[in-house]
């Protein structure tokens, strides 16, 4: 299922583990909590086919303000 199961970055094992991915789209954020899989040495994360499709329409969904299923979570600021 999952293309690689050695890190492609440092060659070490990886682990299917549930993440926090911060999805941002215009001026839009969202956080959303995956499965990937998460190399035990570098921290490189990998997506399936099907989570890296999920990114890409909740990112279009947040550049044209097309977040009437989304749950609010607080604010979001920039830091500069
Ligand atoms: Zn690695």
């Amino acid at each position: 299922m999952m293309p690689f199961e050695k890190c492609p970055v440092c060659g070490s094992e990886m682990i299917e583990k549930e993440v926090e991915k911060l999805l941002r789209g215009g001026n839009n954020t969202a956080v959303l909590k995956v499965h990937a899989e998460v190399c035990l040495r570098c921290g490189e994360r990998l997506y399936s086919q099907e989570t890296v499709r999920k990114f890409e329409e909740i990112r279009a969904k947040l550049e044209h303000q097309d977040t009437a299923g989304f749950q609010p979570l607080g604010k979001s600021f920039q830091v500069v």
